[in-house]
């Protein structure tokens, strides 16, 4: 493995094998790939599996093939966050020492019925940038002493970042650096807007915020080329970054690939999905070429 240099920018194209890539996939992974390649810099992949109910080695073992396929080359080895639970532990636990998470103990289902609920009365409930309503306050003025019982019950619990006093521990404004296909520059981050995000699941001991953020500065990421349908999560990100001390790489989120109906590929979609594309005979100039590059 090459020895990691500062001065040499290092890119990564990291999947998650719960489903087959398809051409909006082969869009971040080229970019990720030319531009790492014409910065003399390197091209890592990251295998984002920390749902391990939904991840399988077969979707792992296409994700390679199709890369292959593709034309791209990446180190080895692979990172498997599957492999670093312990790691992300560590940094909650690092969070939990200066008092910003707590357990949560409303599964999802619960918190949309009771949006639901009030939503049906006329009520209004905040959401997320990608439409989700904000987990309740219930849980985040709990005691110790309440806390502890209801985990004695066996009552499953995820753990959740408290925003308020995360934004109090932090203290000023946070920016990133954006270079993409949607709004550029000095981007202000708005962590708020996510309310109090899940960093470990009642089912997984990490989260897709955590995992991201300590993995992308444990490997020494410089820039982050990702779709714009993440844009918005990099105000948590930065957030975490903050806290944790960590370094910040600049960020480039590109265009998405729409399907003929005009909507975000989905991984279920047979007919742009690599392999399908690559059974009807096309080859990686043709993807190139479908993916506008
Ligand atoms: N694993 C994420 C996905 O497949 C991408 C994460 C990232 O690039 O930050 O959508």
């Amino acid at each position: 493995m090459p020895v990691p240099s500062p001065d040499k920018p290092v890119y990564r194209f990291a999947p998650s094998p719960n489903g087959n890539l398809h051409l909006g996939h082969a869009l971040s992974a080229f970019l990720n790939h030319d531009l790492a390649r014409g910065a003399g810099g390197r091209f890592l992949l990251r295998i984002e599996d920390i749902d391990t109910a939904r991840c399988t080695p077969e979707f792992e073992a296409r994700i390679y093939r199709d890369l292959a396929w593709l034309g791209l080359e990446w180190e080895n080895p692979v990172r498997r966050q599957s492999e670093h639970f312990t790691f992300y532990a560590a940094a909650l636990g690092r969070l939990n020492e200066i008092g910003l998470i707590y357990p949560a103990f409303m599964t999802r289902g619960e918190v949309k019925a009771r949006v639901a609920a009030l939503e049906a009365m006329g009520g209004v409930w905040p959401r997320d940038p990608d439409g989700s309503p904000l987990y309740p306050e219930d849980d985040r003025h709990r005691s110790e002493t309440e806390r502890r019982t209801l985990i004695e019950k066996g009552l499953r619990h995820a753990f959740r970042l408290d925003m308020h006093k995360a934004l109090e521990q932090v203290n000023r404004p946070l920016f990133w650096t954006e270079t993409g296909d949607g709004r550029k520059g000095s981007i202000e981050a708005d962590p708020a807007a996510w309310g109090d995000v899940i960093l470990s699941r009642s089912d997984a001991a990490s989260s897709y915020h955590l995992s991201v953020t300590v993995d992308d500065a444990a490997q020494g990421i410089t820039h982050v080329v990702r779709g714009l349908d993440l844009f918005a999560a990099t105000s948590v990100h930065r957030l975490l970054q903050a806290l944790l001390d960590l370094p910040e790489p600049c960020y480039h989120h590109h265009r998405l690939v729409l399907g003929a109906d005009g909507r975000k590929l989905s991984k279920s979609e047979g007919s742009t999905g690599l392999a399908a594309l690559r059974s009807q005979g096309l080859g990686p100039d043709a993807i190139r070429r479908l993916v506008g590059l």
